[in-house]
């Protein structure tokens, strides 16, 4: 597709053209008490932009808290005119589209599992058509950047141009330090295919603990991410989703005040651009590579402890010559060469032996 002829960020609601972009709020809205304390406290920061609010919730599990529905547009468009700050909210299907226009919403955003499905998308691409909705797409759950442009063409052939890219990180098929990866390289990728396309972060479901958010929103407009999209509750603890990633309103602000914001330099020239960005990427898969490798020497502790219960010995030849066999092959055709992949398995490999043998080693007390 041609160069997206999109609105630039500075058309969205509550902005007044300071960089970057602010939208807080629950992760749900779930009392009109809720809604209208948390919205007074972010709107006194005077920072925010607009108050987001889940009003129907995509649960993974059913019985989950799913959302208040209606009721929430309803405490939403008080909130609207108490504090000035524009709503923001998740649709998933024509009738959350259908409902939320009805209801004021000003930006309404698609959400990760939503925009993992085609089908959905074309739906609300077509409910939308003919409206001047602001439209947020977040990324899909699967690290496919195919998938997530492919929703921000569906919307934008329905004549949709208020439209942005939200960055909520990647599910992990292991456990990580964070709740879902950034895979910054991803970003960076939909930066240059769609140059004019603002992109968002919500580093609340990339971080998943409220400790983490600042580093991920400091990460993210170092980056280049235009806005946030934080989840900030009055009160976290007893939030009925998302407890733990959510901000309290004095967090977030301080939040907002320590962000440093850098403006573009004389520096900045594109070789710079583009040299960072290449850094960039080669940070976020180092990174990846780190936690695999962590995650790696977690089984290979499982299997020390198992190996010892067995009274086996930590090394078997036959294990190894596999290892080494089946990773040149793969390495070979997938363009590595055979002395790297041979050093960095033999790396790899001393360090899980030495594991193993210090668990052998070990009684039940800990005791080497
Ligand atoms: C949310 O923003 O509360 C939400 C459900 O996000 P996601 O679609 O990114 O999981
Ligand atoms: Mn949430």
């Amino acid at each position: 597709m041609d160069k997206l002829n999109i609105e630039p960020l500075s058309s969205w609601p509550g902005y007044a053209g300071q960089s970057p972009y602010i939208i807080a709020g629950p992760c749900s809205a779930e009392s009109r008490e809720q809604v209208l304390a948390t919205a007074t406290q972010l709107a006194a920061t005077g920072k925010v932009h607009a108050l987001r609010a889940g009003v129907w919730k995509p649960r993974s599990r059913p019985g989950a808290f799913e959302g208040a529905g209606i009721e929430a547009l309803e405490w939403l468009q008080e909130a609207k005119n108490q504090t000035g700050l524009a709503l923001a909210i998740e649709v998933a299907t024509p009738q959350h589209a259908e409902q939320a226009l009805k209801y004021g919403i000003d930006i309404l955003w698609v959400g990760a599992r939503t925009v993992s499905n085609p089908f959905s998308v074309e739906q609300l691409a077509n409910a939308l058509r003919g409206t001047s909705a602001y439209v947020m797409v977040k990324n899909p759950v699967n690290p496919d950047l195919e998938l997530w442009i492919g929703a921000i063409e569906r919307l934008y052939r329905s004549g949709i141009t208020r439209l942005a890219a939200i960055h909520r990180g990647f599910f992990p098929f292991e456990k990580t330090t964070l709740r879902n990866l950034p895979k910054w390289e991803i970003t960076i990728d939909l930066r240059s295919r769609m140059p004019n396309l603002p992109i968002i972060c919500d580093p609340s479901h990339i971080a998943g603990k409220a400790s983490i958010v600042p580093t991920i929103a400091q990460k993210a407009i170092d980056l280049m991410a235009d806005g946030l999209m934080v989840e900030v509750h009055n009160n976290p603890k007893v939030a009925l989703s998302d407890a733990q990633q959510q901000l309290t309103p004095s967090a977030f602000n301080d939040m907002l005040n320590a962000l440093s914001i850098k403006s573009s330099t004389t520096s900045d020239t594109p070789f710079c651009d583009k040299l960072k960005q290449f850094r960039s990427k080669i940070d976020s898969i180092d990174q990846q590579l780190l936690e695999l490798l962590a995650q790696r020497m977690n089984i290979v502790k499982e299997i020390g402890e198992f190996k010892k219960q067995c009274n086996v010995k930590p090394y078997q030849e036959s294990r190894w010559e596999n290892i080494v066999d089946s990773r040149v092959q793969y390495g070979l055709q997938i363009g590595l060469s055979e002395e790297y992949i041979k050093s960095l398995l033999q790396l790899v490999h001393k360090e899980s032996i030495r594991k193993q043998a210090e668990i052998m080693d070990t009684d039940s007390n800990g005791n080497a």
